[in-house]
């Protein structure tokens, strides 16, 4: 045999296997890794698209909690795991918002991800202990003036939607609160309940049953218009309470490896657009105050161009907050 033929022979064979084994994904369960601890809202809505996943893919889809750093290390986790469509990501706005309130990210997140989809949006919410005085946005920001440094702020880490969202309320407020930082809201909100912790922004996805079942107080939502779900019509914008231009809203969206194959990709996105039709999934989310995306974020491409789109808006946003950089 030739010399040349002979050196490219086993390249050839290893991308036939290479192609055989893309066309024939998904052969066994497949992970997604969430960055959060297990009980908060971002592991809540990947455990319900999971099962909505599971359906059009064929296979079992797990979840896997690979919490700290805010949400940068499971997203580490997944921009070094082996590109082939067994490892995915579901992260939420950090994805836009890591790389300015976070120094030396040891990852890229336009270039080291495959970007495979939107899955909702989700409005989130000022709460409190239940043991606060205050019964009102009115009466917590003169309980804060009153217990100036000695105020606890719960979050999930540096570069969290929940460090984020608090940094702003902070800003707006005028008032320097502690932040205590925990790997996941769904933690952060036991202590919260319990009332080690004394204040608290997060996903309604993580706060509407409890601020119905008045395990914590609601002061306001983060979204400019009120939400319609039963358990927070009632609970007033930011904007209504004189806290002009306050809006935050978190997407959560599906990543692959960088180098997935593009037969793989193309199935992950075909699954996700089933998914998001599941009835299941999409009443659950809407019980929750979210809302499943329906619109061409679905594509990835609109996907990554949607997530540079926030890193435009955030970035100055952050910087003229002075929400601190670690
Ligand atoms: N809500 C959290 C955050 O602040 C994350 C979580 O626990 O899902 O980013």
């Amino acid at each position: 045999m030739h010399k040349m033929i002979r050196s490219l022979l086993p390249l050839a064979l290893a991308a036939t296997a290479f192609n055989a084994a893309a066309q024939a994904y998904p052969t066994r369960t497949i992970t997604i890794v969430v960055p959060f601890a297990a009980g908060g809202p971002t592991d809540k809505v990947a455990r319900d698209f999971a099962e909505a996943l599971r359906k059009p893919l064929g296979q079992t889809v797990i979840v896997e909690n690979a919490a700290g750093a805010g949400g940068a290390i499971g997203a580490n986790k997944v921009a070094k795991a082996p590109p082939d469509g067994y490892t995915l990501l579901l992260h939420h706005i950090s994805m836009a918002t890591m790389p300015s309130l976070l120094r030396n990210l040891p990852f890229n997140v336009m270039n080291d991800f495959e970007y495979l989809g939107m899955i909702n949006d989700v409005p989130m919410t000022i709460i409190g202990k239940p043991s606060l005085p205050a019964n009102n946005y009115k009466e917590l920001v003169a309980w804060m003036q009153q217990n100036k440094g000695k105020i606890n702020l719960g979050n999930a880490g540096v570069g969290s939607a929940s460090h984020l969202c608090g940094m702003l309320f902070q800003h707006a407020v005028g008032i320097d609160m502690t932040a205590v930082a925990y790997k996941g809201t769904g933690p952060a909100m036991i202590d919260l309940m319990s009332g080690q912790i004394d204040l608290m922004c997060d996903q309604t996805t993580n706060t509407s049953t409890t601020i119905e079942a008045k395990k914590v107080k609601a002061f306001a939502v983060t979204t400019p218009g009120r939400l319609t779900v039963p358990a927070l019509k009632d609970i007033p914008t930011m904007q209504e309470l004189g806290v002009k231009g306050f809006a935050v809203t978190i997407f959560h969206g599906l990543y692959a490896p960088k180098g997935t194959p593009a037969p793989i990709l193309k199935k992950l996105n075909d699954a996700l657009k089933v998914a998001l039709k599941d009835p299941d999934f999409v009443n659950r989310e809407e019980s929750l105050g979210a809302v499943v995306v329906n619109d061409k974020r679905v594509e990835p491409a609109e996907h990554k161009k949607f997530v540079q789109s926030e890193i435009n808006k955030w970035t100055p946003l952050i910087k003229a907050a002075g929400v601190y950089v670690e």
